[in-house]
This record gives C-alpha cells, structure tokens and sequence, in this order.
C-alpha cells in the first residue's frame, strides 16, 4: 500500500530523477499520531492501493522526505494517477475550508462523499470548481505563445483565464484573448479538458483563428507574447499538460495541411 500524506495542499514524497518515491514505513511511524486517516478517500490504481492520510500543519518533516505542491509530480506520474490524487487533494482542500457554515457559521457535517451540509440552517455546500479556459491562437503557419511573470525560465504556453459569473467558454475566451493580447479571434474550436488541482480548476482548451488586431501585452498577466512560426517553437510545458497536448495537436495538423 502506498500513503499519500497530506499537509494542507502540499503532499509528502521525494523525485529522484523521473520516479516519484512515497513515505515508507519508517517515515510514516514519524507521522502516525496526529494523522487523520481519510478511508472515503482511498483509491486502486494500476493494481496498488493509495490510502490517504492528513496531518497538521505544523507536522514536520520525517527524515529524506519533503510536503512538495503536486506541481512536482507532473511529468513523473502517468496522468491518470496525476488526476487521481488532484482529486484527492482537491477534496481535502475543500473540506478544510468549508467545516464552517458559509451562510451562519454553524460547524457543517458530512452529508455524502460530496457534499456537507449545515445542521442548523441546511445550506449544503459541494466542491467548488473554477473553470478557466485556454486559448491557442492560430495565424497562418503561426501559434501565438506566451509567458506569464511566475512561469519557469524560457516556457511558453497558449493563453488562459478563469471565467467570470455570467460568461459562457466562448465569451470568456474572447475577453481573456483580448484583455491579455488585445486581439480579437475567430472559429472557436473545443479541443478538450483538464482538471487542474491547483487548486481547483477546471482547463477548457481551444483553438481559435486571429482575426484583427495588433499585440498589445497586459503587463501583469503576460510577460512575453509572440508569433512562433510552427516549425520554430520555444521551450513547451510538460506534455502531461493539456496545453502541451494542444500545442502538439494544433502543429501537427498544421504541417498535413501545409500543400
Ligand atoms: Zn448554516
């Protein structure tokens, strides 16, 4: 059996290499007394069973063992696994923050697995998920890439943004395409979805056509923006990623269309 221990959204392992290494016995003898063991939680994957366990947060360290964010996990799990766990990480976040009725501030109780509800005015609260979309931007033989101020050195990637209340996908990828770059697109195209636990997203990917205008960059939200020839591109994110899937789909098809 494998634990995944939780410390508030962090997970305790260690990467060596390309493999993930989970606490052993020793590490978790360190952990047992205060841990919370989650049995609605755990899951099978692949054969194996993943208990999950959570501890305090002022739970130290076991020795050669470090609480990592599960961005460290991404490229060392496959992604069936890597959704699994956001999965896990994204329930506990959720039940951390909502022991308390939003509405009269009752402590609430567990009604299902996805629900808890309050004993005194019956509000019922349910994970919260916060869907954002993405934006590949097509010109030609030409992606539109760019780089926000917290990404790694040298990555680019296709646009995203949170929608807001009220917006449909199409709606809020338009915006996002013009508040970020300040061009406007057309043939706005489904490429498919992610779930992304950080801390409770949902990616919704697109391709779309540019229609007008000139780059006019945000500075807050886009560090860098430009046209990459297809065939010339920068340094990508993982290909775990849906916008490393995207940006691979989108070339490839556009070099069996070039005549
Ligand atoms: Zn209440």
């Amino acid at each position: 059996m494998i634990t995944l221990v939780f410390r508030t959204h962090l997970l305790l392992f260690r990467r060596a290499e390309q493999h993930i290494l989970w606490p052993d016995a020793l590490a978790l003898s360190t952990l047992q007394p205060q841990a919370v063991v989650h049995d609605e939680f755990q899951f099978e994957h692949q054969g194996r069973t993943y208990a999950v366990m959570e501890v305090d947060a002022a739970t130290p360290e076991p020795p050669g063992f470090s609480f990592l964010s599960l961005r460290g996990l991404f490229g060392a799990l496959d992604e069936a696994l890597f959704a699994r766990i956001g999965r896990v990480a994204q329930l506990l976040e959720w039940n951390r923050s909502h022991r308390f009725c939003g509405r009269c501030g009752q402590a609430t109780e567990r009604q299902q697995a996805l629900a808890r509800i309050c004993p005194a005015c019956g509000h019922v609260s349910y994970p919260r998920i916060s869907p954002a979309i993405m934006a590949l931007v097509i010109r030609g033989q030409e992606l539109l890439l760019a780089r926000g101020p917290h990404f790694q050195p040298g990555i680019y990637s296709a646009l995203a943004g949170f929608c807001e209340p009220g917006e449909s996908l199409e709606q809020a990828l338009r915006r996002e395409v013009r508040e970020e770059v300040g061009l406007e697109v057309e043939n706005l195209r489904y490429f498919g979805s992610q779930s992304w636990p950080f801390p409770h997203s949902l990616m919704v990917a697109f391709t779309c056509q540019y229609a007008a205008g000139s780059l006019l960059l945000q500075p807050e939200e886009i560090e860098d923006a430009r046209w990459f020839p297809s065939h010339a591109l920068p340094a990508l994110s993982p290909p775990i990623s849906i916008a490393r899937q995207l940006i691979d789909a989108t070339v490839a098809a556009l070099h069996t269309q070039r005549p």
